[in-house]
């Protein structure tokens, strides 16, 4: 069975990455990465995981579920104190959801141990895995994580430090990685040269320059450093490799290159990342609404109001009525309490899925002529679902903006893109014609050559899912995950029940 929000015509968000190393015997780290798990739950909601290294010896809990299910008090307890923590929020884009796949990975090696976080998608692990499988490796998991931990294991023998070994093994990877990681002594994070996905350096401690922090902590968002009380330091450089340990916080710059433009994901701001957080120096919230003020510039439409599609078109909505000089009223309310709901797909549970989720304000919208802002279209179910109930509710007009561009390719990097086929802009000519599909009195997209008005001024994004350029190599076999999924030697499903 699906969960009922997998029922939604929604991109998923791929995975959240949390990390603290700290000076300070009070500070409870384990607690401490539960809330930076809290605060990062957005970015993956299938499985979650803490692990705690006490004078070197790392131990974990981690499982299928929501971070608050996951960690009980019990499991609070098995996780004790210790020096560091990293933890990990997971939505799947390689791998399907088992407790095999729940991040972060441990690997015990000769030198020691690792434990790895991951945020992104590698799009050679395929390669990298058949090579290492060859070589003898013993996979446990379909996710492509493990690949990474095997990558920097494999090196580490060869090597004299962890820093080295994490030196020589980015190298062989290619594609989107935001990593927190923990050695026996070390944490050590990275991020990959062109910044697909992000990644924060924060400190818990008094504020001043030569201040020695109780603890360091580098996260996907700044909004996991709100929740521990810690202030933000900078972002991890695209390239860059940070390690904390007993002496501090220092960089490798292993592959910065400052006159490299990044490929930040653009939909990080529009969709993935949380309003109140920062990435790279911009604000979530304000991308999102001049996003949507350049929307209104595009599309004016004569209208009554304006209504953002909770949670993520709200600020993009604030953005198309600021512009548009259109009130803006929450016309939109969004259950916020079934999301881990299953329900049997039969497709009367699919039709009435966004019903479920979403209900219309009636008094709002009810006589008049409504503008509502989405983030995206993805395969078009959603949003014309959105419009039945709008129209149910009494608007006597419905237009339709997505505060991104029409999706038309599959993204490689860490989050669902669809197959091309089933993208609704690939299967219709004319926006016009994507109106009448979806039942709108007229729909409108964010344009491409907007989209870097979304961030600062030569920052460099990542627009692949719109434009189809990739920038990188992207693999032949875009099922990886069922290749890795065909290798396991057990029954998965038999797995999944046994969870349950
Ligand atoms: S292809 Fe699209 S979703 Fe994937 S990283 Fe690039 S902008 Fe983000």
């Amino acid at each position: 069975m699906p969960f009922i929000d997998e029922l939604t015509d929604k991109l998923h968000e791929e995975c959240g990455v949390f990390g603290i190393y700290s000076y300070d015997s009070e500070i409870d780290i384990a607690n401490a990465s539960v809330f930076g798990l809290y605060a990062l739950q957005h970015r993956g909601q299938e499985s979650c995981g803490i692990y705690v290294s006490d004078r070197g010896v790392p131990v974990g809990v981690k499982r299928v579920g929501l971070v608050h299910e996951v960690f009980t008090k019990e499991a609070l307890e098995i996780l004790g104190t210790g020096q560091m923590a990293v933890g990990h929020v997971r939505y799947g884009t390689t791998g399907c959801n088992t407790s095999r796949n729940a991040q972060p990975m441990h690997v015990n090696h000769a030198k020691g141990s690792l434990v790895v976080a991951h945020n992104g998608n590698l799009t050679n692990a395929g390669e990298l895995r058949d090579q290492f499988e060859m070589d003898g490796c013993i996979f446990h998991s379909t996710n492509d994580t493990e690949v990474i931990a095997y990558a920097i294991t494999r090196q580490r023998i060869k090597s004299s430090t962890i820093e080295e070994a994490v030196c020589k093994a980015v190298d062989s990877l290619v594609g989107a990685y935001s990593l927190v990681m923990m050695s026996s002594t070390k944490m050590i994070c990275c991020r990959d040269p062109l910044g697909f996905r992000p990644l924060v350096i924060g400190k818990i401690g008094e504020h001043g320059e030569n201040v020695p922090p109780h603890a360091y902590v580098v996260c996907s968002e700044t909004c996991a450093l709100d929740s521990v009380g810690a202030t933000f330091v900078r972002d991890v450089l695209p390239g860059e490799i940070v390690v904390i340990d007993k002496d501090g916080l220092r960089s490798i710059p292993h592959n910065v290159d400052k006159g490299r433009p990044k490929h930040m994901c653009i939909f990080e701001y529009i969709y993935f990342a949380r309003p109140d957080s920062f990435m790279d120096g911009n604000s979530v919230h304000i991308s999102r609404e001049n996003a949507g003020k350049m929307l209104a510039m595009r599309y004016p439409v004569q209208a009554d109001v304006v209504i953002g599609i909770p949670d993520s078109g709200m600020d993009a909505a604030v953005g198309y009525a600021k512009q548009s000089g259109i009130p803006y009223a929450i016309g939109m309310i969004k259950n916020r309490y079934i999301a881990r709901t299953f329900i049997q797909p039969n497709q009367s549970d699919r039709t009435n899925g966004v019903r479920i989720k979403l209900n219309p304000v009636k008094h709002v919208v009810n006589g008049k002529r409504v503008i509502f802002v989405d983030d995206s279209i993805v395969r078009g179910t959603t949003v014309s679902r959105i419009v039945k109930i709008l129209r149910e509710a009494g608007a006597t007009e419905v237009h339709a903006m997505s505060a991104a561009p029409p999706f038309r390719y599959p993204c490689y990097f860490g989050t669902d893109v669809d197959t091309r086929e089933n993208l609704i802009a690939n299967q219709h000519e004319t926006y016009a014609d994507i109106a009448r599909a979806i039942g709108a009195d007229s729909v409108g997209y964010l344009a491409v050559e907007d989209l870097p008005m979304l961030v600062r001024p030569k920052q460099g994004i990542c627009h692949a899912c719109f434009t189809g350029d990739y920038n990188v190599p992207i693999p032949e076999e875009p099922l990886l995950k069922s290749k890795f999924e065909n290798k396991l030697p057990f029954d998965e499903n038999q797995l999944r029940l046994e969870e349950k």
